[in-house]
């Protein structure tokens, strides 16, 4: 069977971010992994019902894993709490990389849904910290490594690691 990817959809093009804008990553092995009709695209901010635009939203009290546990949340810069929607669209993340059998994910680094090594303090400073974003964290905890788009050659080596 193909070896299926997800997406974060702002890095196939499409206008998904909190500001209307995308991370349109222009790249030979996402282009032929698109080819190859390999990608799963996927908002899990607009999955969980979040509207473009939006505020700006950042984790407080600890990274994607510890909103997961019920321990932090997911705070918008107009104060709203939006913890259950990121909730929701972590698992639509789960739920879609599942159905369409995805191997691994390609997510936008540093989102507080979708970045997989860093996120923002929760501070709006400007300051990054260590930790996942939610769906981020609820693929990796299901055993679907999560790359940004800044690895995508160590994602290749792993897509060629499984044969
Ligand atoms: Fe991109 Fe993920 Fe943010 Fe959606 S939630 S705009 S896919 S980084």
């Amino acid at each position: 069977p193909l070896r299926r990817i997800l997406v974060s959809a702002c890095l196939m093009g499409e206008n998904v971010r909190y500001d209307g804008g995308n991370l349109f990553t222009d790249h030979s092995l996402i282009r032929q992994w698109r080819r190859e009709g390999r990608l799963v695209s996927v908002c899990p901010e607009m999955a969980g019902g979040l509207p473009v635009p939006r505020p700006a939203a950042e984790t407080h009290g600890g990274d994607g894993r510890a909103v997961l546990a019920g321990q932090a949340r997911v705070i918008a810069r107009d104060g709203d709490d939006v913890t259950s929607a990121f909730v929701a669209g972590a698992d639509t993340a789960l739920e879609t990389a599942r159905d369409r059998r995805c191997v691994m994910a390609i997510m936008a680094a540093r989102s507080p849904s979708c970045g997989n090594r860093e996120i923002y303090d929760g501070r709006f400073s400007g300051r990054l910290v260590a930790g996942q974003g939610t769906a981020a964290a609820r693929l990796a905890a299901a055993g679907i490594p999560v790359f940004n788009q800044h690895e995508l050659e160590e994602a290749a080596a792993y897509l060629h690691s499984l044969g």
